[in-house]
């Protein structure tokens, strides 16, 4: 190895957190008062060159673990040479996944997951500025090969196979360079919960119902859960707002029982609800399909709290849910998720991301930006969530025009916040709360 190779040589870490719960933004049945937050990462290289930025979301509390847990896998990263890492991402991904002591806090599950996929989008992030191009592209350009060797089918191969894999990734090859220029001329549906959150009143949501259809959005979603009497009564004035053609799912953020799960969402029923998000616990895949049955037609949509794909495969194989809603900061980045969508894929189940938090929507637009050009070729009956908070701290913000996501068209996966933002917003010490803990001081 030369001793020009660029290599690693720091992975900065920062518990960035934005005051969200003062506005009620973010607040649904399980989560009255989110504070939305970053464990936020930039791998920086000897070269000085391009930095990779990473991030996993949490809602306040706990973030510190979070950063915690990115900070355990820095010396799998220190000192890697840039070049090895951008043309291979996965073998950083299987380092990470395998690390031998690490591994027992998962295995493959929970804040140690969420980290290495924080620090494997950072990778990606990178990749795709050495590149040259917004990550949708770089995927969508790649060999189905090399995408099938970024792909760890342990644990998945009863459900789809490196050779299925391949052959769906050649298939949607078929076609990509006239869906490219569709997509970059007409952008991506997205649907919006900005109108729905739990904590606005009626007015606000009636407000905020019709403000989405006249931006052009055909679905939004309303927070259910909480109380039925004001779910049926904010149902009813959301379908009035928005009329019988604008579709309007519902999320009740894992509050159910089964049983319960079942009798809510029939009581919500007279209002066409298109999907029933987050029913019970993502981890109950039988209750899933249990709660499927008993709907139709109503849909059942899960993911943004699965854990990895093994999860999502199970609730393919048990036909659990008709939407799979895939997170890119939940799982181990953007590796497991081409699995995801790939599984989505082979059983024909449309994927509706997640999206939201802090910059989710940033994220997750490239995972199905690739997949319409180059994997399903179609974005029937998909949208991508859209939720239209703390865009402005991005350097490279999601651009929403009649109700649809542009694609990106600057190199990388869109992860960078303002230097700015981070020091404004780090915890404890950044000037914004540092002022706030001074304050609480001073009238304790
Ligand atoms: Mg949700």
């Amino acid at each position: 190895m030369s001793a020009t190779t660029a290599r690693i040589t720091a992975v900065d870490t920062y518990d960035v957190r934005f005051p969200t719960s003062r506005e009620l933004d973010g607040s649904d049945a399980m989560n009255p008062d989110p504070d939305y937050s970053a464990a936020y990462v930039v791998l920086r290289t000897s070269d000085g060159g391009h930095e990779g930025h990473g991030f996993t979301f949490t809602i306040g509390r706990g973030n510190d673990v979070q950063v915690a847990a990115i900070d355990a896998l820095r010396p799998h990263v220190v000192g890697r040479p840039v070049d090895e890492l951008c043309a291979d991402p996965g073998s950083l991904y299987h380092d990470l996944i395998g690390d031998s002591q690490l591994r027992w806090l998962g295995p493959e599950k929970g804040v140690m997951h969420m980290a290495i996929g924080a620090v494997v989008n950072a990778v990606w992030d990178l990749a795709a500025k050495q590149q040259g191009k917004p990550l949708w592209q770089l995927l969508a350009d790649a060999d189905p090969e090399w995408l099938v060797s970024q792909i760890d089918f342990r644990y998945i191969a009863d459900a789809l196979t490196p050779a299925e894999a391949l052959e769906l990734l050649r298939r949607g090859k078929q076609g990509a360079d006239e869906r490219a220029a569709t997509l970059l001329q007409r952008g991506y549906p997205a649907y919006t919960t900005s109108p729905g959150w739990l904590g606005y009143d009626d007015e606000k949501l009636t407000r905020l119902a019709r403000a989405a259809v006249s931006d052009g959005f055909r679905q939004i979603k309303l927070k259910v859960g909480a109380d039925l009497a004001d779910d049926i009564r904010r149902c009813r004035a959301a379908r009035a707002a928005v009329g019988p053609d604008i579709r309007m799912a519902i999320d009740a953020n894992q509050r159910w029982n089964v049983a319960e799960a079942v009798e809510w969402t029939k009581a919500l029923a007279e209002f066409a609800p298109y999907w029933i998000e987050e029913p019970t616990s993502p981890d109950d895949v039988l209750g899933h399909a249990t709660i499927r049955r008993q709907v139709s037609p109503v849909k059942v949509a899960t993911g943004e709290h699965v854990q990895n794909r093994i999860v999502f495969k199970q609730l393919l194989q048990a036909g659990a849910i008709d939407v799979l809603q895939l997170d890119s900061a939940r799982v181990g980045g953007v590796n497991e998720n081409l699995a995801i969508l790939l599984l989505a894929a082979k059983f024909g189940v449309p994927v509706c991301p997640h999206a939201g938090g802090v910059g989710l929507c940033e994220l997750v637009q490239h995972l199905s930006m690739f997949d319409f050009v180059a994997l399903t070729g179609t974005t029937e009956d998909r949208v991508i969530e859209f939720v239209d908070h703390l865009h402005e701290h991005f350097l490279d913000p999601v651009v929403i025009t009649d109700g649809h996501y542009r694609a990106p068209t600057l190199p990388g996966f869109s992860a960078a916040m303002h230097q700015t933002s981070l020091d404004t917003y780090q915890y404890p010490h950044g000037s914004f709360w540092a002022e706030e803990l001074a304050q609480k001081e001073a009238t304790a």
